[in-house]
């Protein structure tokens, strides 16, 4: 395999935290901010109308409050967070990337898709990402640091935003789902993530009021959190990214199964579903020639099927987006379907994503951040 590996990194650097935002706080601490800011408890309910329900930023839209109050509440909390610095659009406008630049001048995307049923934001939660797989643009780069609650929730309320202004083609909307598959490993960065499915699942205004069941958390396998993600009472979808159904490989694809192995990790994910009840799903990348022949996949059957058969499980194969430079590139055709023929036929159910914003790079493995 290419070059020398980089080194794992779990502490993100400290550095360049952003001002503390609205979406950074519990709706107590937000009334408390308000009285200390000199007005009363309920202006807080109508800030959060304005970002949660509205997806209002611009002050002058705030036409319940006071014309000389908005502007020193918008400062004080509703700093910018992401600031736009490209946004590029497939699918008949209805894929959009954004890349955005974060107040110290780090840079993360995130993606929209709208389908006729739902529409998902990926957004991401790490600027960088410090897992290191060697198939993937966002690793390669290695981690800069952790985002926060807000900047995470930010990403999706301006993609309700676009959707509420009737931007996005197929009438007005909002955001349905959010998958934590853009830039970063969202585990690695646990407490700010935790947060943010918090703020998505709160009621409104308090929250976006999502469903708990529409937000996918997606992880390389860092087991103890994700122990921990079955304690919390929020039933998300937990999406492994395994890539490869034994150590050898794995320990090369995912360099983090040195630390948390195949079993290991198909535990965790078999724990989740027990304790959740929700199923989990297996991501699984395929790479010609590297991991797509016949025998993994009878391999990939056999790990998942030996901790039983009660829809614990499912496995999403991804057509693997090439990375410009790289070696890694998409199975065959012929490959692929031999991949879902021989889980099929053991019983295991899979489907194959859609590959949507290839053709912008916005899909999976391809967010690199670069303008
Ligand atoms: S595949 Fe995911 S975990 Fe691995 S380096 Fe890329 S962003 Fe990080």
């Amino acid at each position: 395999m290419s070059g020398e590996p980089l080194p794992l990194v779990f502490e993100a650097p400290r550095r360049g935290k952003p001002p503390t935002h609205w979406a950074d706080l519990t709706p107590a601490q937000r009334r408390e901010a308000v009285e200390a800011a000199g007005q009363r408890a309920f202006r807080a309910r109508q800030l959060s109308a304005h970002y949660f329900e509205g997806f209002r930023a611009d002050p002058a839209e705030w036409t319940d409050l006071p014309s000389g109050l908005r502007e020193s509440l918008r400062d004080k909390f509703f700093p910018e967070l992401l600031h736009p610095v490209k946004t590029l659009t497939a699918d008949a406008g209805t894929t959009v990337k954004t890349l955005w630049r974060l107040h110290d001048g780090s840079r993360v995307e995130s993606v929209l898709m709208r389908y006729p049923d739902r529409a998902t934001m990926c957004v991401s939660s790490q600027a960088g990402c410090g897992m290191a797989c060697p198939f993937c643009a966002t690793g390669q780069g290695g981690l800069q640091r952790n985002m926060t609650t807000a900047e995470i929730v930010d990403q999706v309320v301006d993609g309700s935003r676009r959707l509420d202004r009737g931007e996005v083609p197929g009438g007005r909307g909002r955001v349905s789902n959010a998958v934590f598959m853009g830039m970063g490993e969202p585990l690695a960065n646990y407490r700010a993530v935790i947060g943010a499915v918090r703020q998505l699942t709160a009621p409104t205004p308090d929250g976006l009021g999502m469903s708990a069941r529409g937000i996918t958390v997606s992880t390389v396998g860092l087991v103890p959190r994700m122990q921990q993600l079955a304690t919390e009472g929020i039933p998300v979808t937990l999406a492994l990214s395994l890539h490869a159904p034994d150590d050898e490989l794995r320990d090369e694809l995912v360099p983090v199964n040195t630390r948390w192995n195949v079993e290991e990790v198909v535990d965790a994910a078999w724990n989740y579903a027990k304790v959740t009840r929700r199923r989990v799903s297996i991501e699984y990348a395929l790479i010609r020639d590297i991991n797509d022949q016949a025998h993994r996949a009878d391999l990939l059957a056999k790990v998942l099927r030996r901790r039983g058969n009660w829809g614990w499980v499912h496995v999403n194969l991804i057509p693997l987006n090439p990375t410009p430079g790289s070696k890694w590139t998409a199975s065959r055709r012929r490959d692929e379907e031999e991949f879902v023929r021989r889980l099929s036929a053991r019983g295991v159910p899979v489907t194959v994503r859609d590959t949507r914003g290839r053709e912008i790079d916005g899909a999976c493995g391809q967010l690199a951040a670069q303008a």
